[in-house]
């Protein structure tokens, strides 16, 4: 199948990540209308009012964008998810639309992007074996890095889903207990090693039924789409209070997604078997189809690549976390976000944290700038940015997902 071509009066170039082969979906605001919020489309430097086309071209769905976030769009389930993307395919690609949509689109350059939708419940797993082991060496040294249920199920733990934030917030440094090395009691500080974690976030649209697991065949049913996500760690204050339960407050001050939303739909070509299925696992891991992503990660600290995780790699896929995060019949719930865990490949330069690429603050990272970082720095900025492969050779752009680091606050008694 050839994907459509954009019409040549958008002005798209050849290759563009946000082509037609693309089509995220996201909420925005201009400086015209800075209190009113608008579902958008990105088509190449432009995004396309989501929220004011279909009132104009396709008024049996306006509702759903109303808001101008996509929660009644998501939980609208597959036939108007494909309704609306084969509605964008032609109108962006055929002429006589030009008319009805050429003044509903504004550079991308000039929105705010907003939170996309409203974030229910947030699952975090741990499914890269590379991540796995590196962090159990690291924890645990000399001892076996894998944990005994690590290859027989996705492990994961709830976080905070009140404190996720899109792409360009600032994050501040969190205070809390830690122990330094060799002392014997903890202090109440600035977190002193702060890191990131690059991960792939996956977008619950339609819910399920408290009492009911889903199947992994029920995958594309129930999940609309992907996201970026740096999962922000204090691993000071991480290693202290998870003893012997797991990721608190180390984790909770914050979690940044990108601001578009790239439908499963796109990530067709992307889709490739999983490591995990070629092992011995209990019936409702195994049957769960090839549903890995050949996704190429890159990370920047100010600017400059510092890793490049392959999600090719990742043993686990989100279908066999979808069956285990409701195995026991936990419900979904429109808006329910699962994040993937740390994206690390094989090779030191496609780690996805500091942790594991400056060895725990053992071996600092040089920077062009000549300084080193064994942790993140106030003022540091990390862009997790992503694309997949996509149709006729093209990418498929999952666009990024930007943090700054601010000062902690003063630390009090
Ligand atoms: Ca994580």
């Amino acid at each position: 199948m050839t994907t459509p071509r954009p019409c040549d009066w958008l002005g798209v170039p050849d290759g563009h990540p946000f082509g037609l082969q693309t089509l995220p979906y996201g909420s925005f605001s201009d400086a015209r209308h800075p209190a009113r919020r608008r579902a958008g489309v990105a088509i190449g430097d432009r995004v396309l009012d989501l929220t004011a086309a279909t009132e104009r071209l396709l008024p049996g769905r306006a509702a759903e964008f109303g808001t101008g976030a996509l929660d009644a769009f998501l939980a609208a389930g597959d036939a108007a998810w494909s309704q609306v993307r084969s509605a964008l395919v032609r109108w962006l690609s055929e002429e006589p639309f030009r008319d009805a949509i050429e003044d509903l689109l504004v550079p991308a350059d000039a929105v705010t992007m907003h939170l996309p939708f409203t974030v229910a419940d947030y699952v975090d797993f741990y499914a890269s074996e590379q991540h796995a082991t590196n962090v159990g060496a690291i924890m645990r040294p000399g001892g076996e890095p894998l944990t005994p249920n690590w290859r027989h199920l996705p492990i994961g733990y709830h976080g905070r889903a009140g404190t996720i934030v899109v792409s360009g917030t600032p994050i501040r440094r969190p205070c809390g207990q830690a122990r330094p090395s060799g002392a014997d009691r903890p202090v109440y500080r600035a977190c002193a090693r702060l890191d990131f974690e690059a991960e792939l976030g996956f977008v619950v649209g339609v819910p399920s039924a408290l009492g009911e697991p889903v199947s992994a065949a029920g995958f594309a049913e129930h999940v609309f789409g992907v996201c970026l996500v740096n999962d922000w760690s204090a691993r000071d204050i991480q290693g202290w209070e998870s003893m012997p339960l797991g990721p608190f407050l180390g984790k909770s001050f914050g979690t940044t997604v990108s601001p578009w939303i790239v439908p499963l739909a796109a990530l067709e070509q992307a889709r490739i078997r999983p490591p995990s299925l070629d092992t011995d696992l209990v019936g409702y891991l195994a049957a769960a189809g090839d549903w890995g992503l050949d996704i190429d990660f890159e990370v920047r600290i100010n600017g400059h690549v510092v890793s490049r995780p392959p999600y090719a790699t990742m043993h686990w896929s989100p279908a066999q976390m979808l069956a285990h995060l409701t195995v026991n019949g936990a419900s979904l719930r429109t808006g329910d976000l699962f994040a993937s865990g740390t994206v690390s490949g094989p090779r030191p330069d496609q780690y996805g944290s500091l942790l594991e690429l400056a060895d725990a603050g053992r071996r600092p990272l040089n920077l062009p700038d000549g300084t080193t970082r064994g942790w993140l720095q106030d003022g540091d900025e990390v862009v997790i940015a992503a694309s997949a492969a996509g149709p006729d050779g093209l990418r498929v752009g999952l666009g990024e997902a930007r943090g700054q680091i601010v000062p902690a606050l003063a630390v009090g008694p």
